[in-house]
């Protein structure tokens, strides 16, 4: 078993990692160039003083860019900006479709070891109201298992490693739940690893305790808003905006901040109609992909050539990390123009189970030894 912990600098200068670093990620469209660089080890110093005050001036606005931007990925709101529109049209040319570009992606695959990472909610699930019965169809679960045994693959969720499990219920593959700060191996080895053990990785288990102390406080300050979930993802606290009254969406991020208040070292970041708060150690689905790809033995291969398919802005992270090792590439599931370190495009759920299923179909046929597709 490995057991690895990643070290956390000085609490007094961790929230300004926090906060700072999500102020610059509150716009719609953020890009990687916007983000501050990293100081060594992983954090950003800037003084207390100053990341106080500037809570102070900017607080209510970032508020707002939190909500205008989860507003913006409600499809209901896409379907009626009609810029989004003009712009799907050149959006599309860069990002093109994975499975209108399938024969290229093999090409570009040749001699390598394909991996493949998977987020969960809005890729192997459609995106429900209620989280907790954000079920995969029951083709798509033959289909990951399918390619689970052609390729080595991985679910990387925002959901805590259990949950995920608990939908996608296939023992064969990797878990990164909790955005990567719990990542668990197949139970009964791989493959594609050596040895016996299985894989066990959770960065930050000393947050446990405050996690938990905050999602207590969470489901109590939120009780008084309709249809607000608090989820328990055991390194990070999920608050679901989905059910909840636009109109409210302010007030209860603004209640949401309230709480963080107290947590230095938490941060708080933005998904789709979700805050979530987690420690403020640097590590996100990138580094997970890049853990799981060093655990596999191909920490410095030329011969990998990872693909990672995902539909949240946590998962710029990871496709960020493909572009800049210059390997592999990600594919965003959306279907409107996002601003994206992916290289390729899958409008839904179901077009990307047709397109694991090509991946699968081809690798069959390669392994007959028949003519590529
Ligand atoms: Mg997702």
């Amino acid at each position: 078993m490995t057991n690895q912990n990643v070290v956390v600098s000085d609490p007094k200068s961790t929230i300004n990692l926090a906060i700072t670093v999500h102020v610059s990620d509150s716009s719609i469209f953020p890009t990687a160039a916007q983000k501050p660089p990293a100081a060594p080890g992983g954090y950003i110093s800037i003084s207390r003083k100053k990341l106080l005050k500037n809570l102070e001036i900017n607080g209510g606005a970032r508020i707002n860019a939190w909500v205008d931007s989860m507003r913006a990925s409600s499809p209901t709101h896409l379907k009626s900006t009609p810029s989004i529109t003009d712009d799907q049209g050149s959006w599309i040319l860069h990002h093109p479709s994975a499975l209108d570009m399938f024969e290229q992606i093999i090409e570009a695959s040749k001699g390598k070891q394909i991996v493949m990472f998977l987020d969960y909610d809005g890729t192997l699930s459609p995106i429900v109201d209620d989280p907790d019965r954000a079920f995969m169809s029951k083709k798509m679960r033959a289909t990951v298992r399918k390619l689970a045994k052609c390729f080595p693959t991985a679910i990387v969720s925002g959901r805590c490693r259990d949950k995920v499990y608990n939908f996608v219920r296939l023992a064969e593959l990797y878990y990164a739940g909790s955005h990567g700060m719990d990542i668990k191996g197949p139970a009964k080895g791989s493959k594609y690893k050596k040895g016996s053990e299985a894989l066990i990785f959770q960065p930050a288990s000393e947050f446990l305790p405050m996690i938990d102390e905050v999602y207590k406080e969470l489901i109590e300050k939120t009780k008084s808003t309709p249809g607000a979930k608090v989820e328990n993802n055991k390194f990070c606290v999920s608050v679901h905006f989905r059910c909840v009254d636009e109109k409210k969406w302010s007030e209860l991020a603004q209640v949401v901040r309230s709480v963080l208040k107290d947590y230095p070292k938490l941060r708080l970041t933005q998904g789709r109609k979700v805050l979530e708060i987690r420690p403020t150690i640097k590590w996100d689905k990138g580094k997970a992909l890049e853990f799981l790809l060093e655990s596999l033995g191909f920490a410095n291969c030329t011969d990998v050539f990872p693909v990672y398919i995902g539909d949240d802005r946590t998962d710029e992270d990871a496709f960020k990390v493909l572009r800049e090792r210059g390997q592999g590439f990600g594919i965003l599931v959306s279907k409107f123009p996002k601003d994206t370190n992916a290289s390729y495009s899958l409008q839904e759920p179901t077009q990307v189970m047709d397109f694991l299923q090509r991946l699968v179909e081809w690798k069959q046929v390669s392994l007959r030894g028949q003519p590529r597709l």
